[in-house]
């Protein structure tokens, strides 16, 4: 794989007081804003890991040199939730909400998630990984370098596992760090009312299978009641199982709660989050993970980043990326959305897709930062100051994208 330094670079380390720690946990609160910034500096990579992060010039150079000429070099982009494993399309379902239907109707119809569902349910593995594999290396390219992927568009347990086995293949095609959540309580299928106490009832299974997958619901009026989602995460807590919610999406009816009293990783969407939850978010371990592309893509009311930092919590912010609420691989503009309608500071933006995205995942003593023995995945930036990252929104991608210590996009 050989060595690769980037020199003559404004360095965005994502340390904590620009010390050499590794394992600090989620910042929280003001912590957020830290970002261990090294005024002129260099990054030197050998074999997958970087080997030096520091001010000036290195002492001797050998491989693959990039100048970035004063630009940012920061560690890759984090996307910490996506739904980025599914067959079929959704676009005629587009054109009718254009038109005016109701997402409800569309629903009953038997289109919406169920149309995802049940095109997924027909998709072979080799297809679903195909597919994911494109989506990913689409993500690369955007400077993401780790990316959790959810199943949840099988809502039985064979498809399930198969989408499981799809990401898994997936992750062998690309140059990233991929993740795996089991999201077998994304939704109850008309097909089967008792389908949440049956996912309920794998998850030792899941455990054994797949070691280190977490499991995730969706708490919801629509969806998973809180006691469902209580039931799923006891049995995950039994098998040392990490537990995350997509909850208060639409509607606040205690998932935040129940989440951090089952000991959750983290809380997702929180759009309808009232103050009692966030005050609760806020001296809780649990991470706050932020989805504003689905609110711009939907309509309705952002969370309230600034609450909750303000409060003591520790916010991340992801993509979201998924066929019908947030059609878009843009994690950058995510970052921009939580500046513009969230009410968080460019620095702020910065963490909730690096390291606190890293933390949500619990792979910060791997990725994340800019720190000796950790993976060689850094990006530069086209511009010379790291607000830019949150300020533009459409682009531009990264000038350079190293992932695992290979350039794996060279355009200049
Ligand atoms: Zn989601």
């Amino acid at each position: 794989m050989g060595m690769l330094s980037i020199i003559n670079a404004r360095v965005v380390t994502m340390r904590a007081h620009g010390s050499a720690h590794t394992h600090t946990g989620a910042r929280h609160g003001a912590a957020m804003n830290e970002l261990g910034v090294i005024e002129s500096g260099h990054v030197c990579m050998r074999d997958g890991v970087i080997t030096a992060v520091a001010s000036g010039r290195p002492n001797s150079l050998a491989g693959e040199v990039i100048d970035a000429g004063g630009r940012v070099c920061m560690p890759a982009l984090i996307d910490c939730h996506t739904h980025l494993c599914f067959a079929g399309d959704r676009w005629n379902e587009w054109e009718q909400l254009r038109a005016g239907r109701s997402y409800e109707s569309i629903l009953a119809a038997g289109g919406g998630i169920m149309s995802t569902v049940g095109a997924t349910r027909q998709a072979s593995v080799a297809t679903l990984a195909q597919d994911l594999a494109d989506r990913l290396r689409m993500l690369a390219y955007l400077g993401v370098g780790s990316v959790e992927v959810k199943s949840g568009y099988g809502l039985d347990w064979p498809s399930e596992i198969k989408m499981l086995t799809a990401i898994a293949q997936a992750a062998q095609q690309t140059p990233q760090h991929v993740l795996a959540t089991c999201l077998g309580g994304h939704a109850i299928p008309a097909d089967n009312a008792a389908w949440p106490e049956q996912f309920a009832a794998h998850i030792a299974e899941l455990a054994r299978q797949f070691p280190g997958v977490a499991v995730d619901a969706f708490c919801e009026r629509s969806a998973l009641s809180v006691e469902q989602c209580r039931q799923i995460f006891v049995q995950a807590k039994k098998f040392n199982v990490p537990r995350r919610l997509h909850t208060d999406q639409f509607n606040s009816i205690g998932g935040v709660e129940m989440a951090i009293e089952c000991g959750a990783t983290t809380v997702d969407h929180l759009e309808a989050a009232n103050e009692n939850s966030i005050a609760a978010l806020a001296k809780s371990k649990t991470i706050a993970v932020l989805l504003p592309c689905s609110v711009y893509a939907l309509g309705g009311s952002y969370a309230r980043g600034r609450s909750m930092i303000d409060q003591g919590a520790a916010v991340a912010v992801a993509s979201n990326a998924n066929p019908g609420s947030a059609p878009t691989i843009d994690l950058r503009f995510a970052m921009h959305l939580a500046v513009r309608h969230c009410g968080f500071s460019p620095s702020e933006a910065l963490t909730a897709a690096t390291w606190n995205a890293a933390c949500a995942l619990g792979i910060e003593t791997q990725v994340g930062s800019l720190n000796v023995g950790k993976r060689a995945d850094a990006i530069v930036l086209e511009e010379r100051d790291e607000r830019a990252l949150a300020h533009g929104f459409s682009g531009p991608p990264p000038r350079h994208i190293v992932l695992a210590g290979k350039l794996i996009n060279d355009r200049h």
